[in-house]
C-alpha cells in the first residue's frame, strides 16, 4: 500500500489549495474527491454568481480573470479545473473516503475504491452535502428539494421557496423571472441581512409590488402532494403548490468528523477542535481546512478567508517532518 506524507480528503477549492501547497513543498500527497473537481461548485445553481470578487477566490496567487468583478459559477469551474490540470495535481476523482483509522502514528484511509497510508490527513470536506432539514411531514416527497439548479424547471408552476438567505432569495427571484408563481416562506421578520447587497433591493421591491408573496414569521407545518401548509402570524394557511425548494442551509458531516476522533463543542455550534496556529485537530496529524472549520456556523468561513489554511497546514507538516 502506497504511503503519502499527506492525504487530502475533498477536492474543493481549499482541498486543491492544500494539494498545491503540498506539491510546492515537495511533500508526497494525493487529493481524494468523491465527485468531479470542485464538486460543491459544480452542484451550485447554474446561474450562480459569487458574492466575492474573483481575486478573493484566487488560490496560490494564480490570477482569476472574470468578465464581471464577481465571477459566475462557470468561470469558477474553469478557474479551479485549469489549476488542477495545468499543475498536474494528483487528484483521485469519484472516489469517496469512507473511514480513516490510525495505528502507530500512521493513518489508513479507506475509500470505496482503495486504501492508502498517510503520515498526515487533511479533512477539507466542506458542508454542501447535508442540508438542514425542516423536519416536517412531506419533506421527502419528490416535489421537495434542498438543492436548486435551474429556473426553467419551475416555469408556470406554483413554487414555495423556504428560507431567507442568498440561496433562497436567488432562487425565488430567478424562478419568478422565468414565470413561476413564487411564495417565499421566511421564519424571521425580514429578508436575511447577509443577502448580497445588490440583490436585496430587488427582492424587497418584488415583495412590495406583490410579484412574490412573502410570508414572514412563518414556518412550514406540512407538505402534501398538492399543497403546502404554513403557520403564519394570522393563523394556519394552505397554499396550492407544485414544488418546494427548502433552501435552509447546509451543515458539515459531523458523524464523519466524530468517527475520525475529532472533538466537537457541546453547544449548538458543534465547533470542531483545532489549533488555529496549525489547523491540527485534537488527533495529532489530522488537520482541518476550509469551510468545515465553522461547524454549524457555516457563514463564518468562505473561500476568501479559509484559503490561508493551505499554507498554514503545509508549513506545520513540513516543520514536523524536519524535526523528526
Ligand atoms: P467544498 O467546496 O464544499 O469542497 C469539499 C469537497 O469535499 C467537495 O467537493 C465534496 O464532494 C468532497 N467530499 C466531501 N466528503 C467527501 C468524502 N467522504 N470523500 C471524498 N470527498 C469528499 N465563499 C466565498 O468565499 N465566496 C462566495 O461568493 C461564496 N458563495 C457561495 C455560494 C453558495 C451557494 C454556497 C453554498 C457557498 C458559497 N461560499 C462562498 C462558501 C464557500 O466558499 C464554499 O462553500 C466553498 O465551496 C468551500 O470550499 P471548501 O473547499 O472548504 O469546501
Amino acid at each position: 500500500m502506497q504511503e503519502f506524507d499527506v492525504v487530502i480528503i475533498g477536492g474543493g477549492p481549499i482541498g486543491i489549495a492544500c494539494g498545491l501547497e503540498a506539491k510546492k513543498r515537495g511533500l508526497s500527497y494525493i487529493i481524494i474527491e468523491k465527485g468531479p473537481i470542485v464538486n460543491s461548485l459544480f452542484n451550485y445553481p447554474i446561474n450562480m454568481q459569487f458574492f466575492s470578487s474573483s481575486e478573493k477566490l484566487e488560490i496560490d496567487g494564480i490570477p482569476f480573470i472574470s468578465k464581471e468583478a464577481k465571477p459566475k459559477r462557470n468561470e469558477a469551474l474553469e478557474y479551479y479545473r485549469r489549476i488542477v490540470t495545468s499543475n498536474q495535481l494528483d487528484i483521485h476523482l469519484f472516489e469517496k473516503v469512507i473511514t480513516v483509522e490510525k495505528e502507530n502514528d500512521i493513518f489508513q484511509v479507506n475509500t470505496d475504491k482503495d486504501q492508502y497510508k498517510a503520515k498526515n490527513v487533511v479533512v477539507a470536506t466542506g458542508f454542501y452535502d447535508l442540508p438542514n432539514r425542516i423536519n416536517v411531514p412531506g419533506e421527502d416527497l419528490p416535489k421537495v428539494s434542498h438543492y436548486y439548479k435551474d429556473p426553467h424547471f419551475y416555469a408556470s408552476q406554483k413554487l414555495a421557496v423556504i428560507g431567507a438567505s442568498n440561496s433562497a432569495i436567488d432562487a425565488a427571484l430567478e424562478c419568478w423571472r422565468k414565470g413561476a408563481e413564487v411564495s417565499l416562506i421566511i421564519r424571521g421578520p425580514e429578508v436575511g441581512p447577509r443577502v448580497k447587497y445588490w440583490v436585496r433591493p430587488d427582492i424587497i421591491n418584488r415583495i412590495e409590488e406583490g410579484s412574490i408573496k412573502a410570508y414572514y414569521n412563518s414556518t412550514v407545518k406540512e407538505i402534501t402532494p398538492r399543497e403546502i401548509i404554513i403557520d403564519t402570524p394570522e393563523g394556519e394557511t394552505s397554499l396550492e403548490n407544485d414544488f418546494v425548494l427548502a433552501l435552509t442551509g447546509y451543515m458539515p458531516n459531523f458523524t464523519f468528523l466524530e468517527r475520525l476522533g475529532i472533538a466537537l463543542s457541546d453547544d449548538e455550534k458543534r465547533l470542531p477542535s483545532y489549533d488555529p496556529e496549525t489547523m491540527e485537530t485534537n488527533v495529532p496529524g489530522l488537520f482541518l481546512a476550509g469551510v468545515i472549520c465553522g461547524g454549524m456556523e457555516t457563514h463564518k468561513w468562505f473561500i476568501e478567508n479559509s484559503r490561508i489554511h493551505a499554507p498554514i497546514i503545509m508549513d506545520a507538516i513540513t516543520h514536523k517532518e524536519a524535526s523528526v
